[in-house]
């Protein structure tokens, strides 16, 4: 990726795909425990939408600047 703005978007986003991912195992863990799992949806949701935005971030970027590489792939496309 040679745009340098959407090198630091793309790792945002991919940062955020993982604290998604980790708060995701976290909730599977408390299940059955209520409260903790109550606090856990919260933040595990919050990670959601951080990293939609950090993906809608990065790819209003790409579209506007043009810069997406053709090798170029979103975390959550594997
Ligand atoms: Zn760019």
């Amino acid at each position: 990726m040679s745009c340098a703005t959407a090198h630091t978007l793309f790792d945002d986003y991919s940062n955020a795909t993982m604290e998604f991912f980790e708060a995701t195992d976290r909730l599977s863990v408390l299940l059955g425990q209520h409260e903790e799992f109550a606090e856990a949806k919260k933040q595990s949701d919050q990670k959601h939408t951080k990293c939609l935005i950090a993906r809608r971030a990065l790819e209003q970027h790409w579209e506007e600047h043009g810069c997406r590489a053709r090798e170029g792939k979103t975390p959550d496309s594997r």
